[in-house]
């Protein structure tokens, strides 16, 4: 097995948050590299190429607040524009030149004798000081079994493993699923294919989308006072924490927003029949907001079925639902979305007692400590993990966040002599009951309906229920007193100061 070498850091994926981190360390001149299994540096927005893919998340606001691009196209970039932007900025900031691409970490073992990470690729073994895992919530498809399935004589390919060469023109062609990413590719796929089945189990709340294309005058204004950007991106941020409030009360904003989407089904779907299929019977907001002009209308055109009935098998070319009625399909899209709160990267991660992260959540539920750090895990931080998430605003923007904290753990390390932190179970434990009490009345517990934020034991262990500028506040300094340290063994006899 190829020694890749001993680091001071190991970063883990280099979507937004591997990316961020690699800049804030070599801006705090720590040594590290960053492993990525893909064949190119981007995350979920290399990852997600299906047609129609866009964030929906405004452009000025998605986006690092220190590399602020004037060059978006749209107000809401497709994904192709997110992709040059983060290998520019990779690539402007000397990260593309630290990453391994086509690395994939299958296991890593914190060595509690040397204090270090015991780091497994695909491509070789690393040993790392501490270890930064940005692999990313939302990358671990989740493809729902379906008996017949792998006797299925037609293409199946999931949203975020999307086979570019596939043409489905002319083509009969089925989705699974009508959240986020389903909206969007809905409207493509339905202009080409010959036929659409889309299989609903649960409406989605859709909303009016109000993206248009940037005018040259506002790129060029952005380029030559970069400050105006600034303020553009700050009021959208200000107007998206104005939803925060009506999310964890589950008041009355929300229905407007029930009144603004249902406005706009009234508006697109004039058949009563089909538009009482596309109603929602959860709060809005419980589930992402999914906003778009095109989806409804595709649902409504001639080509397109728009199928409620649940699947009972695949059999050959075709798809049975309950009902007993089959269609023959060419292709299967599974906009199924991500395993989550199950997601099975953290299996591959062994702490100090010999059990892996994964372990450790299945006996209750996934947490940890702002998010970021895992008792009983010394010197391991992720990036974007439980209780990080956020539907109204930008993901950037809490990676952001957790930057300084991290690199503040780091280099507490490094200038003290510290060879490990471990957080203290105590405070991780009130920490988490801290966030389940803020989101026991919350939209996204209450709301009626079931989503990737909540875990088989009903608990949100993936959303952030305060403003997110309390988060960025609450991770401004890294509070070392929250943690057991133990002195490095090179600059002085081993000595635990654990309770
Ligand atoms: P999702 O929101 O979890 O939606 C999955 C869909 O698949 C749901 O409609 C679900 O139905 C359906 N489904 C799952 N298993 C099924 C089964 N066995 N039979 C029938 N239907 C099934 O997944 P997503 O659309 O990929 O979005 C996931 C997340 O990715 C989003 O919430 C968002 O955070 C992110 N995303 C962001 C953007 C963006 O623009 N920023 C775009 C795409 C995705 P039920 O509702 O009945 O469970």
């Amino acid at each position: 097995m190829t020694n890749l070498g001993h680091h001071r850091v190991v970063i883990i994926g280099a979507g937004f948050g591997g990316i961020g981190a690699s800049i804030r360390l070599a801006e705090a001149g720590i040594e590290h590299v960053i492993v990525e299994k893909a064949d190119e540096v981007g995350g979920t927005w290399w990852a997600n190429r299906y047609p129609g893919c866009r964030c929906d998340v405004p452009s000025h606001l998605y986006s690092f607040s220190f590399a602020l691009n004037p060059d978006w196209s749209d107000t809401y970039s497709l994904q192709p524009e997110i992709h040059r932007y983060l290998r520019k900025v990779a690539d402007d900031y000397g990260v593309t030149q630290r990453v391994h691409l086509g690395t994939e970490v299958t296991a890593a073992r914190w060595d509690d004798e040397a204090k270090r990470w015991l780091i497994e690729t695909n491509a070789g073994s690393m040993s790392a000081g501490a270890l930064i895992s940005a692999h990313g919530f939302l990358s671990e498809p989740a493809i729902p079994h379906f008996a017949g399935i792998e006797s299925f004589t037609g293409q199946v390919m999931h949203s975020a493993q999307w086979d570019p060469s596939y043409d489905v023109n002319g083509k009969r062609v089925g989705v699974i699923g009508t959240g986020a990413s389903a909206v969007q590719i809905v409207p493509l796929v339905q202009k080409e294919a010959k036929q659409l089945y889309v299989f609903q189990r649960t409406p989605a709340w859709i909303l009016p989308h109000r993206g248009r294309p940037i005018r040259a005058w506002e790129r060029a204004l952005y380029r030559r006072v970069p400050a105006i950007q600034r303020l553009v991106r700050q009021l959208v941020y200000l107007r998206n924490e104005l939803l925060i409030l009506p999310a964890l009360l589950h008041g009355k904003r929300l229905d407007l927003i029930r009144k603004m989407a249902l406005d706009h089904l009234e508006a697109q779907i004039p058949d009563p029949e089909l538009r009482a299929k596309l109603t929602p019977t959860f709060a809005p907001g419980c589930k992402r907001l999914t906003p778009t002009n095109d989806y409804l209308p595709a649902l409504a055109a001639p080509n397109t079925e728009l199928v409620t009935d649940g699947i009972n098998e695949l059999r050959g070319d075709e798809i049975v639902t309950t009902d007993g009625v089959a269609r023959q399909l060419d292709v299967l899209i599974l906009a199924t979305g991500f395993r989550v709160t199950d997601n099975t990267f953290p299996a591959r991660i062994v702490g100090r007692a010999g059990r892996t992260l994964r372990e450790v959540w299945d006996d209750d539920s996934m947490g940890g400590y702002n998010g970021t750090t895992f008792a009983g895990f010394p010197n391991l931080f992720m990036l974007a993990g439980p209780n990080t998430g956020i539907g109204h605003t930008s993901l950037v923007y809490m990676i952001e966040a957790q930057l300084p904290y991290i690199v503040g753990a780091i280099k507490h390390l490094q200038d003290n002599h510290v060879a490990a932190l471990d957080v203290r179970p105590d405070v991780q434990a009130a920490y988490n009951e801290m966030i389940q009490r803020k989101l026991r009345l919350s939209v996204w517990n209450t709301g009626g309906c079931s989503s990737w934020y909540l875990d088989k034991l009903g608990r949100n262990s993936t959303i952030w229920p305060d403003y997110t500028f309390n988060f960025a506040k609450r991770l401004k300094r890294f509070d070392v007193e929250s943690y057991y340290q133990e002195v490095s063994p090179t600059q002085a006899p081993a000595q635990l100061v654990y309770g």
